[in-house]
């Protein structure tokens, strides 16, 4: 028998492709509609044994992660400890790369892997998708990859058919912007103006874009209720999605409650041409590339 003495786990950075907010529930969440696009921008989660459950938290801009309880990836471990009826032993390490409080699902990304981190590292074969979903309505995702529409609350999966690869660049934005706030911030603007939404669907043009692997359609499909709040509570995000459009994108968003900013590319070489030209423009902390679908939290 071979003891399993540390465990890597990578883990992809997500982008809704669309993002459909339905009415408020009774139990304040949304009914959504997301399609859900898993990026090459990773997290990792290393579990090494240890006689407690510890965190380190590693990256170039970690401002605003818990380094304690709060942290998703220690919650994950925690409840899936209980679940198993195991002590929670493991020294986790987060090496950060996406974004804090980007709108890429980064702490739902974290706990996916601290998931798998900690099942691979107890020996332990259980499903973890149930308590992924306890975890928050991202993690499912985060374990799965791919494309996939959500529903509910996003959190009920069902993988769609992509044809090749498409290309991204990311401008990613000083400070983070508050799901919640975003979420109430969309509810008052739509009170506002009198805008009753109906039930959320998935757009069957965005559908059909990723099964054709067309960029071009799929940019013109690219929405997210979401934008005209993360617009309203940083309106500087217009500006550098102006700036992308200008500079030849084929569909600029926000990416789920921003304020990252996603722009599509006709290969990964536009894609690298867009970035140097965003970044030279100056409308964004800095600017990154990537492609979409990868797979899902990954043991290295
Ligand atoms: P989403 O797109 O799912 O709405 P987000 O990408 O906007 O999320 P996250 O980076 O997931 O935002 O972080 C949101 C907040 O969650 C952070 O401000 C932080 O307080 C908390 N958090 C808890 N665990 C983590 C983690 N492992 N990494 C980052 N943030 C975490």
């Amino acid at each position: 028998m071979t003891t399993v003495t540390t465990v890597t786990v990578r883990v992809p950075a997500k982008v809704n492709l669309q993002l459909a907010v339905g009415p408020l529930r009774d139990d304040g969440f949304h009914d959504l509609a997301n399609v859900f696009h898993a990026v090459s921008l990773f997290d990792e989660v290393v579990a090494e044994p240890a006689d407690d459950l510890t965190l380190r938290v590693e990256g170039d801009s970690i401002d605003g992660v818990p380094t304690g309880e709060d942290n998703l990836a220690v919650r994950a471990a925690r409840l899936l400890a209980e679940r198993l009826g195991v002590p929670a032993r493991a020294a986790l390490t987060i090496r950060k790369s996406i974004p804090v409080a980007g709108g890429m699902a980064g702490g739902s990304a974290d706990a996916a892997a601290a998931l798998v981190a900690c099942a691979r590292l107890w020996g332990a074969e259980t499903d973890l998708h149930p308590l992924a979903a306890r975890l928050g309505s991202d993690v499912p995702f985060a374990l799965l990859g791919g494309t996939a529409v959500g529903t509910g609350r996003g959190e009920v999966l069902t993988p769609v058919t992509v044809s090749g690869r498409f290309h991204w660049v990311f401008a990613l934005a000083d400070g983070g912007l508050s799901t919640p706030a975003v979420y109430a911030e969309c509810d008052r603007l739509r009170e506002l103006r009198g805008e009753r939404p109906g039930p959320p669907q998935a757009s069957p043009g965005l559908l059909a874009a990723l099964a054709a692997g067309d960029a071009e359609a799929l940019g013109a499909e690219l929405a997210n209720d979401l934008e005209p709040a993360a617009l309203s509570l940083r309106p500087s995000l217009r500006d550098t999605l102006e700036a992308g459009r200008a500079l030849g994108a084929l569909g600029a968003l926000v990416s789920g409650s921003g304020p990252t900013c996603a722009f599509l590319a006709d290969s990964a070489d536009r894609a690298e041409s867009l970035a140097a030209a965003l970044t030279e423009a100056g409308v964004a902390r800095s600017v990154v590339t990537a492609h979409g679908p990868v797979p899902g939290a990954t043991v290295l």
